[in-house]
């Protein structure tokens, strides 16, 4: 069970089990009855047809079924180490994600380390041009990185669990992982984002090869 410290995990304290309504029109990807615990889910990886489709809006963010999958992701992205992870990721092909920025991951940019936050429908725009060249990994490639070109900054919006809107400038850290996790909800990995496939591979060849590389907070990032 994971703590429920923060203001986006206060719905963790929710004890009851949650039927599924037969007439959900998410209920295909949410069959039978769902149990109170939480689950580690299963992360697809690179080759799976679910992570390279656009990913459906979600009609109604309070859906139970949609509490419990989020639920179900930030324990899965914590059981991993990862700091994001999107629907796609587990199958889901649902605009959603989650992310967190650990105060041992803010870099050049961040404002402040950002608590588990979920997302759902979320639109990005870009502030300006400015791009910085992010080292990333991705949950759904272990054992690679590569070097991704992403905005510098930009403002999200988006709505929580309790269909309230969210709305957030990001530079740093927190720019890059929600670009990143956004890119997975139009069915786009790191390396399609890529111009320069040199700066991509196994971590462990990429670390023999440059043990002092030139971003280290992004280095060890898996999303
Ligand atoms: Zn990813």
């Amino acid at each position: 069970m994971q703590k429920a410290s923060s203001q986006n995990l206060s719905w963790m304290a929710c004890t009851k089990a949650v039927p599924l309504p037969h007439a959900s029109p998410l209920a295909k990807w949410f069959p039978g009855t769902h149990a109170v615990e939480m689950a580690i889910l299963k992360i697809a990886r690179m080759g799976h047809p679910v992570l390279l489709q656009r990913a459906a809006e979600i009609p109604d963010p309070t859906a139970p079924e949609i509490r419990r999958l989020a639920q179900d992701m930030i324990e899965t992205m914590e059981d991993a180490g990862g700091a994001g992870l999107a629907a796609p990721q587990v199958h889901v092909p649902l605009r959603l994600f989650v992310f967190r920025v650990a105060p041992h991951r803010t870099i050049e940019g961040d404002a402040a380390p950002v608590a588990t936050t979920v997302v759902v429908n979320p639109v990005l725009e870009r502030l300006d041009e400015e791009e910085v060249l992010s080292w990333e990994g991705c949950l759904s490639l272990p054992g690679m990185r590569g070097a991704v070109p992403r905005g510098a900054r930009l403002r999200y919006r988006g709505q929580g669990l309790d269909g309230a809107p969210i709305t957030a400038e990001a530079g740093g850290f927190h720019a890059i992982v929600v670009q990143h996790e956004y890119d997975h909800l139009d069915g786009v990995l790191y390396p399609m984002r890529m111009r320069d496939h040199r700066l991509f591979g196994f971590n462990e060849e990429l670390i023999r090869a440059a043990p002092a590389p030139a971003t280290p907070s992004a280095q060890d990032t898996s999303r």
